[in-house]
């Protein structure tokens, strides 16, 4: 079993399905790669992004829940989510969300220049510079902000049972960041927050890749051994999950790669078109009526 190399995809709460598509294709940049519906809850969408081309690794979630209460950011979640952007590129992505009425203000919260700022349902995100290509399209993750409950808690599961990397560490903030070669970066404040409540405007949790179903089984076992309690294998259509809360009570999922995303559909029309998961095939009519069509 080898340590975690980099994050899977991350779920956020968020409002309509289709303020939430304009903003992160028309301002971001990114494709839909797959509209479908919550499967634990079929009334409402999931969208997921990814990059335009055919590299699917990073891959955003959002379950569009327009009528639910907004969320409180708080300790237990996962906070600001940083996309990677060429370096070089800050200055031209700063004018661009400028241009269309974003708020943005550089900190240093990922301890390197780092251009915050929120999407149109008050999640919070960020851009951060990596190597240097030729568009200025997002690269995928930069990494996430982990809003802990327990810091030190949250350091051990990540490092000790886990295996990821120490970047830095002082008294106010811990920087960790995982062993692929995307180098996801993982900051945490020393000192909690107040608890946060889910809701609009929050993340749900970060998912870690696992590349096999066999290993899937061996991260189950090994986070049970170390005291999680584990979730069963869950089948997500397009990867195996299991959940737990780490040590800081945030909600964290291992998601195999495969088989993939364009197990329902080609690949060349991803996104296109909505998919009901096989569980809900015999509701589909009613499913369909419900769900306003996307205007793409
Ligand atoms: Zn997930």
């Amino acid at each position: 079993m080898e340590n975690i190399k980099r994050i899977h995809h991350i779920s956020a709460i968020v409002g309509d399905a289709q303020e939430n598509l304009d903003f992160y294709r028309d301002v971001l940049g990114l494709q839909l790669i797959k509209q479908t519906v919550n499967f634990d809850d079929p009334g409402v969408y999931h969208l997921y992004f990814s990059r335009q081309d055919e590299d699917k690794r990073m891959v955003m979630t959002f379950f569009n829940w327009p009528n639910q209460h907004r969320g409180r950011v708080g300790s237990g979640q996962v906070g600001r989510i940083a996309f990677r952007i060429p370096k070089g590129s800050m200055d031209a992505w700063e004018k661009h969300l400028n241009d269309k009425g974003i708020e943005t203000k550089i900190s240093g919260l990922f301890d390197d220049a780092t251009l915050e700022f929120k999407d149109v349902h008050g999640l919070a995100l960020a851009l951060v510079e990596g190597e240097e290509v030729e568009d200025n399209a997002i690269l995928g993750f930069h990494g996430t902000e982990l809003l802990s409950s327990d810091p030190q808690g949250t350091r051990s599961t990540l490092i000790d049972d886990m295996g990821l990397n120490v970047v830095s560490e002082n008294p106010s903030k811990i920087h960790l960041e995982t062993t692929g070669e995307e180098k996801h970066q993982i900051i945490m404040a020393a000192q909690p927050l107040p608890k946060g409540l889910f809701g609009v405007g929050t993340v749900h949790h970060v998912a870690w890749s696992i590349p096999t179903e066999e290993e899937h089984l061996d991260w189950q076992k090994h986070m049970e051994d170390n005291g999680y309690f584990v979730t069963e294998v869950k089948d997500r259509h397009y990867f195996k999950a299991i959940y737990f809360k780490e040590k800081g009570d945030i909600v964290f999922e291992m998601a195999t790669d495969g088989p993939g995303f364009a197990v329902d559909e080609p690949f060349e029309s991803m996104g296109e078109h909505l998919q009901i998961p096989p569980q809900y095939e015999d509701r589909r009519e009613e499913l369909t009526q419900n769900l306003k069509p996307l205007e793409l």
